[in-house]
């Protein structure tokens, strides 16, 4: 027999956003009763999310504290022409450990795991096994909406973790290695070191394309891996990614399209970083401010988050046309270049872009000096001319 479930607020999908909700207001809001529903039988899908420090102000990281699986106080990026150490903490969370971090901190009836939607409404959710939830409010947080309303190019990626026979020598996370063949677009491995003998190792490309070849991709990270002379033991765990990069698009009717009037969360209120495709640093202000937020109504939940979506994405304008520019003005095979020369810049100033965070100084510092692009290209590109 169909049931109804009668709560204060529901959350659908448990993947990133919709858990960092749910941790929040377990803090800040045990009065609650929160329900978050998965379609999955574990929280948090199969993941490693990485952040910068400068991504979460200190008020916030109460949220990610408990969560964090490794830190490292510094990270590396290399170029052909360009190497550099940024001293800035980088830290790591595991979906293992999300989903056991959410189960301890909710009460058992709040997870409903195991539980496709079919519809989501301001203050009703309707499950594939024909129950029903009557709430206050409800937050989608179900993943992208329809990403066809927006103009993008991708960040794809193959990752595989690999246990060593020895220990290896690196101390530091190297957040982009582009001293690889360039190819498919701007190409970069992305090493996290785990621990003495365990590497994590990703293969990844700004491309014109969303299509992945993944036997091609694990290819390539084995030889990256053989060409850095680690001996493997065993290839542990494996995540691919397709983001999108941000160059154009319908918000609005992006933003529909997620739901009418529905509250949203995540990558489905389009709350990503146009350059990276990175969701951690939005979805962990949207969790701040929910539970804070003292009218959780469905009404006022949606009005509030699409308030920050619709303000967010105006507000991000800039990094929209620097992809533009990446993707548009560059040949592919020299895009590294672009990216090359960002790296030159101020520490402070590349931990305020990736948070999402740019001053008018910063955006102005990005555009001055040599371009790395033929000028007239770039004009172009920005102008939607091909
Ligand atoms: C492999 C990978 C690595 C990434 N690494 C980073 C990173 O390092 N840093 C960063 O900031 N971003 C990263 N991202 C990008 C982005 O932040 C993540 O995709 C992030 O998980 C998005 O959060 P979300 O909550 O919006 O969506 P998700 O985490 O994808 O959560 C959506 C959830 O909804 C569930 N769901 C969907 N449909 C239904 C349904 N009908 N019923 C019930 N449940 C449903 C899904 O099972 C899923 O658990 C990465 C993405 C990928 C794919």
């Amino acid at each position: 027999m169909p049931s109804t479930i009668n709560c204060d607020l529901a959350i659908v999908g448990g993947g990133l956003a919709g858990s960092l909700i749910a941790l929040a207001l377990a803090k800040k809001r045990p009065d609650l009763d929160v329900r978050i529903v998965e379609s999955a039988r574990a929280l948090g899908g199969n993941h490693i999310w990485s952040f910068f420090a400068a991504d979460v102000a200190a008020e916030d990281r109460w949220i990610v504290a408990p969560l964090i699986s490794y830190g490292w106080t510094a990270y590396d990026i290399a170029f052909p022409a360009h190497a550099r150490t940024f001293r800035m903490g980088y830290y790591s969370i595991e979906s293992e450990r999300l989903d056991t971090v959410v189960r301890g901190a909710l009460p058992e009836r709040a997870l409903l795991l195991g539980r496709k939607v079919l519809a989501a409404g301001p203050r009703a959710v309707v499950l594939a096994d024909g129950d029903r939830i009557e709430a206050k409010g409800v937050i989608d947080a179900r993943g992208p909406g329809d990403l066809g309303c927006l103009e993008l190019g991708w960040q794809k990626f193959l990752g595989v973790e690999f246990r060593l026979d020895e220990p290896h020598d690196d101390p530091r996370p190297m957040v982009m290695d582009a001293t690889v063949p360039q190819l498919d677009g701007y190409r970069f491995v992305y090493c996290l070191p785990l621990a003495a003998t365990r590497m994590f190792v990703e293969d990844t490309y700004y491309s014109d394309t969303p299509v992945i070849d993944a036997d091609l991709l694990r290819g390539r990270v084995h030889d990256y891996v053989a060409a850095r002379g680690w001996q493997v033991e065993q290839a542990a765990r494996e995540e691919t990614g397709v983001l999108p990069v941000a160059l154009d698009g319908d918000f609005a009717a992006y933003w529909q399209s997620g739901g009418n009037k529905v509250a949203k969360a995540g990558m489905r209120a389009g709350l990503f970083h146009p350059t990276t495709g990175y969701s951690l640093p939005d979805a962990v202000r949207m969790a701040a401010l929910i539970a804070g937020t003292s009218d959780l109504s469905g009404a006022a939940l949606h009005d509030l988050t699409w308030r920050v979506a619709s303000r967010t994405w105006r507000g991000r304008g800039f990094y929209r046309m620097l992809d533009k520019m990446l993707f548009r003005a560059a040949e592919p095979e020299e895009r590294y270049r672009v990216l090359e020369r960002f790296y030159r810049l101020n520490p402070r100033l590349i931990g305020r872009f990736y948070a999402g965070q740019s001053t008018m100084f910063d955006k102005l510092r990005v555009l001055t000096g040599k371009p790395p692009v033929p000028i007239g290209r770039a004009i172009r590109a920005i102008r939607g001319q091909s």
